[in-house]
């Protein structure tokens, strides 16, 4: 008895494997030996920040300033000191200036007396409190205040945001809107990234034509390679295009030569399930480490994971339906960790009371396309989309969620809670 993780070698099917019954993985276990074959892609530039937007840091980014960098109002108000509060009723304090944000108020406040304050000016001497103005009656010079404010209110504290010498980011941040800000925020313009791993795709099958060609008789229009392009683009990934590969022995050695040779990973579609498509495990047993897995999910059940040359290659099966649900589930986990993102997988699942029946067995894991809305009180509801063939790309642009039906789950009845996952929150 042996102990195989990926990627496994040609031709030796996991599923064989003791314990694993019927000859197929759970989702959760495919992804996790992919998780284990991927480690983040080497090398790392330095850019402008604008340009760092969907970027992996591959150093920390460490802050030189405090932010704030001074004690500073957060309320536009009155600023005294605490020890000067009134314990009880009212008490007129004397309005010596005025400090603004970016120009402070230069002298100092001492008993009796306060400044006007606008929400991020600099705290003058003498002062730890703020009052809003709201709060205040303002009587010409004077100012009334009553008790029951607290000292230290409304101040925000040097250094409460980020202080120097701190990492403001972690190695391994993958940079979004509030990042960007936050570098600005230390006044730093350039940070280092990870390279931007390259993915090559092609789509194998003698039935698929190009847009612009003439169709025959049995022929369809390549849709993957799009739907492909468009996942790999969202996720920040570089894309080589490298076409339709047809059914011949050259075409497929050819373009797998050239896909290891210029890319960090390479996705396929179709020609995976059994009986189909001899070249490409041909092809696979000569140039790669690859295994031809059975995944308990539906869409998608046949899929090849492994290396060809350095490069790590995933093998989708061929409906177009069955080639987005993979890759959201097995192939986007994978390039986020090529990338150097550090972050935890985190889906976004959301329930929902579902309005349709839903004929399921139990004995997979199933991505239903649904149309999730809100309905008059705001509750979340969900109905299928009208047909769910794994080869109906329609259902996907139709719907607008992954309907998830765990593995031991059977038919849901109308009124049944479900769990959906939107397309929204996948890239
Ligand atoms: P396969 O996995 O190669 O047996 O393909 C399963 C189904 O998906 C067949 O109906 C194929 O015609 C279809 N298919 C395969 N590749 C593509 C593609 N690139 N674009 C659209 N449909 C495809
Ligand atoms: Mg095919």
């Amino acid at each position: 008895m042996h102990k195989t993780t990926a990627p496994l070698p040609a031709n030796v099917d996991p599923c064989d494997e003791p314990g694993h019954g019927h000859g197929v993985l759970r989702l959760d276990e495919a992804r996790a030996r992919i998780l284990d074959a991927v480690h983040p892609v080497e090398g790392a530039e330095s850019v402008a920040l604008r340009d760092a937007l969907g970027r992996v840091l591959s150093e920390p980014v460490r802050s030189t300033v405090d932010v704030p960098a001074h004690d500073n109002s957060a309320m536009d108000g009155f600023a005294l000191a605490g020890s000067d509060l009134p314990a009880g009723g009212d008490k007129a304090f004397r309005v010596i200036g005025t400090s603004w944000a970016g120009r402070p108020f230069e002298g100092a406040v001492s008993g009796g007396e306060c400044v006007r304050i606008m929400t991020g000016a600099t705290l003058p001497q003498g002062v730890d409190t703020i009052v809003m103005q709201e709060h205040v009656r303002r009587e010409g010079e004077i100012a009334v205040i009553t008790a029951g404010h607290r000292p230290g209110q409304h101040r925000r504290l040097a250094g409460e945001d980020i202080r120097a010498g701190d990492v403001a980011l972690p190695a391994g941040t993958r940079l979004m809107p509030a990042h960007l800000g936050l570098v600005a925020s230390i006044g730093v313009g350039r940070v280092a990234v990870r390279r931007r791993p390259r993915v090559a795709i092609f789509s194998t099958g003698d039935e698929l034509r190009g847009i612009g060609e003439e169709l025959g008789e049995g022929q369809i229009y390549d849709s993957n390679r799009y739907s492909l392009h468009g996942m790999v683009t969202r996720l920040g990934l570089e894309v080589l295009d490298l076409g339709v590969v047809r059914d011949l022995r050259d075409d497929t050695q050819r373009a797998f030569e050239q896909a290891a040779a210029n890319a960090d990973a390479i996705v396929t579609s179709g020609g995976v399930s059994v009986g189909e498509a001899d070249y490409v495990v041909e092809t696979l047993e000569k140039y790669g480490q690859v295994g031809f897995w059975k995944v308990a999910m539906k869409p998608g059940k046949p899929i090849a994971f492994g290396h060809v040359g350095k490069a790590l290659f995933f093998g989708l099966p061929g409906n177009p339906v069955s080639v987005m649900a993979t890759f959201y589930q097995l192939v986007q986990p994978a390039l986020r960790k090529l990338t150097g993102d550090a972050a935890a997988d985190l889906p976004v699942l959301v329930k929902a009371t579902c309005q349709s029946k839903l004929k399921k067995k139990a004995g997979r894991l199933e991505f239903q396309r649904g149309i999730l809305e809100r309905d008059g009180e705001g509750r979340y509801v969900v109905r299928a989309a009208s047909h769910q063939g794994a080869g109906v790309l329609r259902s996907m642009t139709e719907g607008n969620c992954f309907i998830v039906l765990p593995l031991e789950q059977e038919t849901v009845q109308p009124g049944n809670e479900v769990e959906v996952q939107p397309f929204a929150g996948l890239v």
